[in-house]
């Protein structure tokens, strides 16, 4: 990475654009799925209904169908299923470019594209959460986004508290190439300790994942850290409404 690229990034994660102050009194917890592949909802889906858990899945509508790194990747029925269920279905843009390279015209025209492929499987349903593919943003981005999205999440580690970016909402990935379940479970005592929101993400869920995916034993492990230190766990949406509205909304 350039020192320019440094640059940008650093200032990009550091200075918030969209900042809210948390309302939180008790801590909260969204699981989240970028792309997204197929079995993080055919895997990943069962152990979220085991665990009577809503998550948001991220989804970039030009993989529907097809194969990515060779993984199946989510199709529309799974949308549908998926929201029937009771989940959230975020914005992920549609053809999954790392935003700083492109154009702003043609970034807003991606997500319109995305909003546009979602409504013509779900109806009039509104993707109000957004997700930076490869967690890659810029001033330029994290203003676009923050203007048409109520929240964009990175993938800048941390918990979420105190004075919040909601243009940079801090997350911690679930990902094989370097997961502890030590790393995992720091996180969830901060989180609890210091009344915060924790966003953890992922990709794919099975046994051989990729190494941005989990195994099932991943997730569960995730979702029990989560439950047992009391946590509420509420997709993006309803986890922001009570951020920030202190609003009891559930899904
Ligand atoms: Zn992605």
């Amino acid at each position: 990475m350039s020192f320019k690229e440094r640059l940008n990034r650093q200032i990009t994660q550091r200075l918030p654009l969209k900042p809210a102050r948390s309302r939180l009194t008790s801590p909260v917890a969204s699981i989240t799925f970028d792309d997204f592949p197929r079995s993080s909802w055919t895997r990943g889906g069962d152990i979220l209904a085991a665990h009577n858990t809503k998550a948001t899945y991220y989804v970039s509508g030009g993989f529907v169908g097809g194969m990515q790194d060779g993984r199946e990747q989510f199709t529309e029925s799974d949308l549908v299923e998926i929201v029937e269920a009771g989940h959230e279905i975020g914005c992920h843009t549609f053809s999954h470019e790392a935003g700083p390279t492109i154009g702003s015209d043609s970034l807003m025209d991606d997500v319109e594209r995305n909003a546009a492929f979602v409504q013509d499987i779900l109806g009039d349903y509104v993707l109000s959460s957004f997700a930076y593919p490869y967690g890659e943003a810029s001033p330029r981005t994290k203003r676009l986004f923050g203007d048409r999205f109520p929240t964009s999440r990175g993938i800048a580690k941390g918990v979420n508290k105190g004075l919040m970016d909601l243009s940079q909402l801090k997350a911690i990935g679930v990902e094989h190439w370097w997961w502890t379940p030590e790393y995992i479970e720091a996180a969830v005592d901060r989180a609890k300790r210091e009344n915060g929101w924790l966003i953890l993400f992922t990709h794919d869920v099975s046994d051989d994942p990729s190494p941005y995916g989990a195994t099932p034993r991943m997730l569960e492990h995730a979702l029990g850290a989560i439950r047992r230190a009391g946590i509420d766990i509420l997709p993006v949406k309803h986890a922001l409404a009570r951020t920030v509205f202190d609003e009891p909304l559930t899904p």
